[in-house]
């Protein structure tokens, strides 16, 4: 199970809402620990430079591999017990699912490469592929570019998070929601919700949800459920 979050970046203050919130009483809590790591602390010149122009030419700057592999190794050094999973955010990299969250959430160590510019130099993501003690995984957040991985970061770091047992209060939570709800064709997306009041701008909240009937709730909220699904498909 990850308890153990490192994250890489050029952007440390990025990451000032991992105070907050869920996540921020879990840290508070010690049911994870996270840190974060400034990648200009592994260079040595004066600027701190972390990238160059691409070979072969071409717009933009690719990270340098150098720094990268200094801030890794320091990273792993740190933890020398832990199977670390280095996850490298890309446009290019597999979707992020509930399903993925799901397998993360397993990982013992999840490191975070947050690229900026072009992106990171491959030999990084091929480099650690084949080094012992680690898994590699580039992870896309959508198919859409961002300016910066720091972003993507957060979103799977709450992603995993709340599925941590005693992160969210109530464990039920996690069951009865969507991408997780399912029938024979995959994954559901959860029913609408409602709360007081019974009427809000002329609009009543259905009679069955106040009916006490367990059974009857139960079933207009899988059917609910199945139509916000079809919805989505069509
Ligand atoms: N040149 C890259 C390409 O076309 O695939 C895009 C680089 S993007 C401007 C800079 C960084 O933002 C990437 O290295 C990555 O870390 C992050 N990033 C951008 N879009 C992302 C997405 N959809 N999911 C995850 N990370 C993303």
């Amino acid at each position: 199970m990850s308890n153990r979050f490192d994250v890489i970046t050029i952007f440390p203050e990025y990451f000032a809402p991992l105070e907050l919130s869920l996540i921020g009483k879990a840290k508070k809590a010690g049911l994870i620990e996270v840190g974060i790591h400034d990648l200009r602390a592994q260079t040595s010149d004066i600027h701190g430079s972390v990238d160059d122009t691409p070979y072969g030419g071409g717009a933009g700057m690719v990270m340098s591999p150098e720094p990268w592999g200094k801030a890794i190794d320091e990273v792993a050094l740190q933890n020398p017990n832990l199977t670390h999973e280095l996850i490298v955010l890309t446009p290019a990299g597999e979707k992020l699912t509930q399903a993925l969250a799901q397998e993360l959430v397993e990982s013992e160590h999840l490191i975070f490469a947050c690229g900026r510019y072009e992106g990171i130099d491959i030999r990084v993501t091929d480099f650690y592929q084949s080094a012992p003690n680690f898994k590699v995984r580039e992870i896309s957040i959508g198919d859409y570019v961002l300016g910066g991985g720091e972003v993507a970061t957060l979103v799977i770091m709450e992603a995993i998070i709340r599925l941590i047992p005693g992160v969210i209060g109530n464990p039920e939570s996690l069951t009865e929601e969507s991408h997780t709800l399912t029938n024979s064709d995959g994954t559901l997306v959860e029913y609408p919700n409602y709360t007081k009041p019974q009427e809000w701008r002329g609009l009543k909240v259905p009679e069955v949800l106040l009916s006490g009937n367990h059974a009857e709730i139960a079933k207009w909220r899988r059917t609910q459920a199945l139509l916000r699904t079809q919805n989505l498909k069509n």
